[in-house]
């Protein structure tokens, strides 16, 4: 970390700042320039908060060097993680991985359906939500307990493994006992505590990008997971919030190369939320898999007209089908299966 120090700082205010650092276990350099004095801070800053040290009116400049995640960055743990959900294995140069279903759980028939249907089409995993972050109070919530149920039930005959979304971490027990793969979804991307909570288990995460979240606070928040002990992280992106009106969100795509040159951990994109239309799906996806996302999680409903939530952006399973045939013919031009 660079600090720079008006050079009227009197000097015991530079005595009280050095001594400030060093106390932090900090090498401190000192350069003495015509104009300011410059703070060369050398060990580990991640616990330095740069707007603290700003409110000082002698600094004029705080820059940091070192980016403040440790566990998740790619610096410390050179070679991609690879992440088992229940033995399929996502990241490093593993198969592509597709995850398809509902976006709400409807009933135990209708997600059997929806489970044969997407194992069918060549899905690995299955999707759905229990319980539901809804913009509206007076909408859907889930179907909660009961939903996850169904969903056990149509992994018991299908063998699909199953994502579906915390929403609270009074519910957490619940999810390490049923579920595969728990999702913290947009909404809940900087929940601090709903983080530290599945930071303490031992399920894999997949964990959203926040609606108008930077890459950077997205990694802090896998940094919070990770700080707790449980490394197996996966990020999704699932489109930020533009001043675009077209689509739902606007699908931010270069986040797949930065967050593999970032971190260690895997990234798989949700074109479905991203876009809000199931006529962008196809194309979106094949773009996904180009840039080298490790998978894909995308809505599909067997009647997506009558669809509880998100009909308008579920692809029926003929299409996913499809998304998946091109998908593989993609997947094999950069060398990777899907
Ligand atoms: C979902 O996947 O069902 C969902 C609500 O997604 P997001 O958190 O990305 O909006
Ligand atoms: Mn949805």
């Amino acid at each position: 970390m660079i600090i720079t120090v008006k050079k009227e700082a009197p000097q015991q205010e530079i005595d009280k700042l050095i001594q400030g650092f060093e106390k932090r276990g900090l090498q401190v350099t000192l350069i003495h320039g015509d104009n300011y004095n410059v703070f060369g801070l050398v060990g580990d800053t991640a616990g330095l908060d740069d707007k603290t040290i700003r409110a000082n009116p002698f600094v004029e400049e705080v820059t940091r060097i070192a980016a403040p995640y440790k566990k998740a960055n790619r610096l410390f743990h050179p070679q991609d993680s690879i992440i088992d959900v229940a033995g399929i294995k996502i990241g490093g140069n593993e198969k592509i991985v597709v995850i398809g279903g509902p976006c709400s759980i409807e009933g135990a028939n209708e997600t059997l359906e929806i489970a044969e249907a997407v194992k069918d089409a060549g899905a690995d995993m299955l999707r759905g939500g229990a319980y539901k972050p809804r913009t509206s109070p007076y909408a859907f919530q889930g179907m909660g307990t009961e939903g996850v149920l169904a969903m056990v039930e149509a992994r018991k005959q299908t063998g699909l493994p199953i994502v579906s979304e915390l929403m609270s971490a009074d519910k957490l027990d619940e999810f390490v006992e049923y579920v595969d793969l728990i999702q913290i979804g947009a909404r809940n991307m900087q929940n601090f505590d709903l983080l530290k909570a599945v930071g303490k288990v031992n399920k894999p995460v997949l964990l959203k990008r926040g609606l108008a979240n930077t890459i950077e606070e997205w990694i802090m928040a896998a940094e919070y997971i990770m700080s707790e002990g449980n490394q197996n992280v996966i990020f999704c992106e699932r489109g930020i919030r533009t001043f675009e009106k077209y689509t739902r969100n606007t699908l931010d795509l270069s986040v797949v190369p930065i967050i593999k040159e970032k971190t260690h951990l895997p990234i798989i994109i949700d074109p479905s939320h991203a876009t809000g239309d199931w006529k962008l799906i196809e194309s979106m996806s094949l773009a996904a898999i180009a840039a080298g996302a490790d998978g894909l999680i995308i809505e599909v409903h067997n009647n997506p007209e009558c669809a509880w939530s998100d009909g308008a952006q579920s692809l029926k399973p003929e299409r996913f089908a499809e998304v998946i045939r091109k998908g593989k013919a993609i997947a094999q031009v950069i060398g990777r299966d899907m």
